[in-house]
């Protein structure tokens, strides 16, 4: 009888050390920044985003995705809550299923994601993988490793890997360009921590944690041969659906909840819309009267006629751990939301709203891993040329060389929409070590192409890469 009760008290000791040992512990990597730049940043971004981004803005909708967003919320464990983060959730009419969030709490689901999923747990999946982002202070603590910029410009650096722009940051089909992108683009191992946090978040809701997976399932399929937009932010660290099934089967939850009332109301609220753009046809559409580079953000002066000419003296700027570049004195270095830019007064500014720059350069990076240089180049060119319909090849692209690695070189003309006039644009691009494209393009109308033409070519020869 002793001996019995004894290994019953055993049995349930195991029990509870092995629910305690089975969840996986994470720890918010080392972050620079204090939270309240989290929300700062975020929000910066968030406006942006609102502005630029097709919103849903359906209150039922909406209000739905608040709500299961908000149950998760609370269940946020008590280490990662953070004073002056606001949670919340919008939703973007696009239709690749795709989510994203932003340091300090602003969170943002396409529609495609609330139309693909096939339970309100599979939404609550991806939920609690961005809140677990924002939470464990991804955004700033990525920020803190990479920091190419100051902080004021990291919010536009944050947004540029989000939405892209046109010239130097476009979210073009599976490729988005962007230095920002080191701020979004969460390494593999924050990936894994958002999936385990995510999981033991949608556990504590009452939700089955191995719908996340099935979420991501859904998500891998959707692309077809292309890849899925979704992990482009979000890369997969292997065995995702492994790890979080185990971590799943840590956290046994009763009768968990699958679907809801609200879930089928809204799925059937969502088909009865017009469907939703894709990225490309809501970038297209946006782009309607875009100029020739997207911008110096904050600039508000149109580009003038008058440009003084290249400064023979030079300055030579670090680009944080990137790469290196040697510019004319008199070319001003304006970190853009997805990119820098170097440019000459009265040769950059903003028409119709959009941020162009008719002579100077811009180098930005592509983080397109999958393909040889010649793919990634044309899928480059063609992204620019979505929002730049004018844009043509002039002759064959050159080989060449940037920084000691094999360089394309192609040759392009414009019409640029700043002045109306013809401007001609040489295109390097090569591939860094770890498979990123990495471009410079240089800019002038047609009339000074034969001034600009070696300057250009003089800061391609500069460039040398720091990695
Ligand atoms: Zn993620």
């Amino acid at each position: 009888m002793t001996r019995q009760v004894s290994a019953a008290i055993l049995a349930a000791c195991m029990a509870s050390v092995a629910l305690v040992t089975g969840q996986t512990k994470v720890t918010a990597p080392d972050n620079n920044y204090s939270p309240a730049d989290d929300v700062k940043l975020g929000r910066e971004a968030a406006a942006e985003v609102e502005k630029q981004l097709p919103m849903l803005n359906d209150d039922r909708v909406d209000g739905y995705v608040e709500r299961v967003g908000a149950r998760l919320v609370e269940n946020i464990p008590a280490e990662f809550r953070h004073n002056g983060f606001r949670y919340t959730f919008d939703v973007v009419n696009l239709r690749e299923i795709n989510a994203f969030a932003l340091p300090g709490g602003p969170m943002y689901a396409h529609r495609g994601m609330l139309e693909k999923a096939r339970t309100e747990g599979e939404i609550a999946g991806v939920l609690a993988h961005e809140i677990s982002h924002v939470a464990l202070r991804h955004g700033t603590a990525q920020a803190s490793a990479a920091k190419p910029y100051q902080i004021g410009q990291i919010g536009s650096a944050i947004l540029g890997a989000i939405i892209g722009g046109k010239w130097g940051g476009v979210v073009s089909e599976g490729g988005q360009f962007a230095f920002g992108a080191a701020f979004l683009r969460y390494s593999r191992e924050y990936e894994r921590q958002a999936d385990i946090l995510g999981a033991q978040i949608m556990a504590r809701t009452g939700y089955d944690a191995r719908e996340m997976a099935s979420m991501f399932r859904t998500i891998e399929e959707e692309g077809g041969g292309r890849a899925p937009e979704w992990l482009s932010n979000h890369p997969n660290p292997g065995n995702r659906a492994e790890y979080i099934t185990r971590e799943a089967q840590s956290l046994p939850v009763q009768n968990p909840i699958r679907n809801t009332p609200d879930f089928e109301s809204v799925q059937t609220r969502l088909g009865q819309m017009p469907p939703a753009p894709s990225t490309e046809e809501a970038a297209r559409g946006a782009s309607s009267g875009e100029g020739t580079s997207r911008a110096p953000a904050g600039s508000t002066a149109r580009p003038s006629e008058r440009v003084e000419a290249p400064a023979s003296k030079t300055v030579t700027y670090n680009e944080g751990d990137v790469f290196r570049i040697t510019v004319p004195s008199n070319w001003r270095e304006l970190a853009s939301e997805a990119s820098v830019t170097f440019a000459p007064e009265g040769g950059y500014g903003a028409v119709n709203g959009n941020s162009v720059f008719t002579h100077g350069v811009q180098a930005g990076l592509s983080r397109n891993e999958t393909h040889g240089l010649e793919e990634a180049t044309e899928e480059l060119i063609a992204a620019f040329g979505q929002s730049n319909p004018q844009l043509r090849r002039a002759g064959k692209a050159a080989r060449t060389t940037m920084g000691g690695r094999t360089t394309l070189r192609t040759q392009l003309t414009n019409v640029s929409e700043a002045t109306g006039g013809r401007e001609r644009i040489m295109l390097y691009t090569t591939q860094l070590k770890d498979g990123s494209l990495f471009y410079l393009v240089g800019v002038a109308p047609d009339g000074e192409w034969n001034a600009y033409q070696p300057v250009i070519n003089r800061v391609a020869t500069s460039i040398r890469f720091l990695q």
